[in-house]
């Protein structure tokens, strides 16, 4: 009797554990690409269980990501016989509908998500863009209308009204949106585009310029922003000074109470590349203008030799002739044909070396704004490259230069002792291993490469505080300096660094929601995760007022032929067949694409190249899902992006830490031990070096 009894048992336990089982299975079957596959394994578990929505759900949008959209549809029919009152599974049928150009067996699917939801976002969106295809014009602005008072932070939305004015040919009103597009979200470079062009067919040659200008800043070398610059060159009313007038630094800095110099004590003296490009090397710097407030003097570096002494507010010019330095005065008598390396250092401890904005300059960087640094500046002939810029300066005054750099100064402000404290680590980590600018004869470039370093011009009180309130410290794992890698905004969960080809497995850089400190969040399914970047959660970097909606999330709609046109610029695989996301994290992050054109098929593996390929200037993430739009003809209309996050979402979550820090009041401690759980903070003593 006992043994029947354990038997039944034993057979329960059996049944019970072939869902358990299955549902992790197909889980993995979907992360890893194979979406086929993945959703057998979901329709099997469905079977099992024939009162659940949930596996025909998860099976549908594994079909779906596989490119089979009428199956999908048909996966999603058959949930809706399991779960008939659910208005997101009739929005999302309506999705699958309107993308195979089904226009009416969509609006019904629409409507109907409607009639159950009053305020259904998604589906506001579907209607309107069913209307739109239908050249109903005045019904697709109304679910426009109503779409952009559900989500009214979102610059996507903006930007599809764009799109729909501009594809009714109402140029006025796409205008006045894509203004709107580019108030919520300056980085968003396809706005600017039409927006030029808009300008530019009005004979508003200036306005335009200055777009397409800005659409440089963001994509430089972008084909037609150069082109086009060109041409307008000629029509202008103003110097281009004019219409962009450079940033000046008139005045010393003030700032009060805060007196860095007299809170820090010396540190030790790093090497930064000084505007620097996309890859961190130098820049083409055919000529600099220098001065400062103070008074500086120039000698050389292996001579020790006294060349000049530039009295204070004078601007004196250096230029790159022959591959050597020159130094003019102002009145342009030469001091000097240097082959060699010379320092220019204010006579002050407290002064600075400023560069004013020149038009002449080739290096927008120089060209465009004045620039100011502390320490002293090491100026060298680069090759065939004009003069190189290296700012020689303490690290923790380095440091008062990166924070509001990095982060906004008005932010709470522990997140900003989060950011010193990590800031920091970086530069002791690339310090002694040479980094990978050791051939470029720095520790770090300025830019986002390694990490944005402004000068003293940007710095505030609150980040310059919290600096000296955490001087010396750094985040360290079983005793060594952590890899202290952080981004803007995760879109809500953070990866791993083993989940990225290439970043190496550190046991701290984990996966988890970026979500409430006290709860941990379980990984979601393929359904529960597309609602959730398809929608708006709440995570510690969705937080409204303080980090812009358009950081958290994004959208965009990409024409066929601009798809193909991007990715052949990177790999000649011919007309576009296929993009298949192959390989994501638990965070929804694409880390493999396959991309399959007339020619040939490529896989891309490396998070920036993914990026870089389907961005227009550089897509914010990988964090995001595709879906593919048709004509009725089958043919590939447009891609439609929706996209989570900024950077590479590995380590610290800048937005997170801000949204920990002001909504639950976590110290920075908590903050680093929540991001990099397992580190430890230390504080390291400057060994002074003799010279
Ligand atoms: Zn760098
Ligand atoms: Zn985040």
């Amino acid at each position: 009797m006992k043994a029947v009894r354990n038997y039944i048992i034993l057979l329960f336990l059996l049944l019970q554990s072939r869902p358990a089982a299955a549902a992790p299975a197909a889980y993995d079957l979907y992360l890893k690409g194979e979406l086929l596959q993945a959703a057998s394994a979901y329709s099997a578990l469905a079977a099992e269980s024939p009162s659940e929505a949930r596996p025909l759900l998860n099976a549908s949008m594994c079909l779906r990501q596989a490119g089979r959209y009428y199956e999908a549809a048909g996966v999603m029919v058959r949930a809706l016989e399991r779960d008939p009152h659910n208005p997101d599974i009739y929005s999302e049928l309506g999705w699958l509908r309107f993308h195979q150009a089904d226009y009416d067996g969509a609006r019904s699917a629409f409507e109907t998500a409607i009639r159950i939801q009053a305020l259904h976002s998604r589906a506001e969106l579907g209607l309107a863009s069913v209307y739109s295809n239908l050249e109903d014009k005045e019904r697709t602005m109304a679910h426009l209308e109503k779409y952009r008072q559900l989500r009214p932070d979102f610059a996507g939305v903006d930007y599809i009204l764009a799109w729909n004015y501009m594809n009714f040919s109402m140029h006025k009103e796409a205008e006045t949106a894509l203004i709107e597009a580019l108030r919520k979200d300056p980085s968003f470079t396809e706005a600017r585009l039409p927006l030029a062009g808009i300008y530019a067919r009005q004979g508003k040659f200036d306005e335009a310029w200055n777009q397409y200008h800005r659409v440089l800043a963001y994509a430089p070398g972008h084909p037609v922003a150069s082109s086009m610059m060109k041409v307008l060159e000629g029509k202008l009313s103003k110097q281009p000074e004019e219409i962009r007038p450079p940033f000046r630094i008139t005045k010393p800095l003030v700032m009060e109470p805060v007196d860095a110099l007299a809170s820090l004590s010396s540190s030790v003296r790093i090497r930064v590349g000084i505007g620097t490009g996309n890859t961190g090397k130098q820049g083409s710097n055919n000529l600099l203008k220098i001065k400062s407030f103070e008074g500086m003097t120039v000698t050389g570096k292996a001579s020790k030799k006294l060349f000049a002494t530039i009295p204070p507010d004078q601007a004196w010019l250096v230029t790159a002739e022959d591959n050597k330095v020159v130094l003019k005065d102002a009145a342009g008598t030469v001091y000097g044909r240097f082959a060699g390396p010379i320092l220019v250092k204010p006579v002050k401890a407290s002064g600075s070396v400023i560069f004013d904005a020149d038009p002449r300059t080739k290096n927008a960087f120089f060209r465009w704004s004045d620039r100011q640094y502390r320490g002293y500046i090491e100026l060298y002939p680069n090759g065939g490259r004009g003069i190189g810029v290296v700012n020689v300066v303490e690290n923790e005054l380095y440091l008062l230069g990166v924070v509001p750099s990095e982060v906004a100064p008005q932010w709470p402000y522990e997140s900003l002792k989060a950011q010193a404290v990590i800031a920091r680590t970086q530069v002791l980590i690339r310090r002694a291993r040479g980094g990978q600018h050791k051939a470029d004869g720095y520790h770090l470039c300025d830019g986002q490469h390694c990490q944005a370093y402004k000068g003293k011009s940007i710095e505030a009180n609150t980040t310059t505080r919290a600096v000296i309130d955490t001087e010396g410290e750094i985040l360290t794992y079983h005793g060594r300096p952590a890899y202290t890698f952080y981004h803007s905004n995760c879109g809500g969960w953070i990866q791993a660094s083993k989940e990225v080809t290439g970043w190496g497995d550190s046991p701290y850089l984990v996966t988890k929601a970026d979500g409430h400190p006290d709860k941990s969040e379980k990984a979601m399914d393929p359904w529960d995760w597309h609602l959730w970047i398809t929608g708006n959660p709440p995570a510690n970097c969705n937080y409204p007022g303080r980090v812009r909606a358009s950081e958290y999330r994004w959208m965009k709609i990409i024409r066929y032929k601009d798809m193909t046109f991007r990715i052949n610029r990177d790999y000649k695989i011919g007309e576009l067949v296929d993009i298949v996301p192959l390989r994501r994290s638990p965070s929804g992050n694409v880390n493999t694409l396959k991309l399959v054109g007339r020619k040939k098929t490529v896989t891309v593996t490396r998070e920036h190249l993914i990026r870089n390929l389907l961005g227009f200037s550089s897509l914010k993430s990988t964090l995001f899902d595709i879906e593919v739009n048709r004509f009725k003809n089958g043919k590939v209309r447009n891609y439609w992006l929706y996209g989570g996050g900024w950077g590479h979402a590995i380590g610290l979550c800048q937005s997170g830490a801000a949204g920990l820090a002001g909504k639950y009041d976590k110290k920075y401690r908590e903050i680093l031990e929540f991001y990099f759980p397992g580190t430890g903070i230390r504080q390291i003593k400057y060994v002074k070096k003799t010279k």
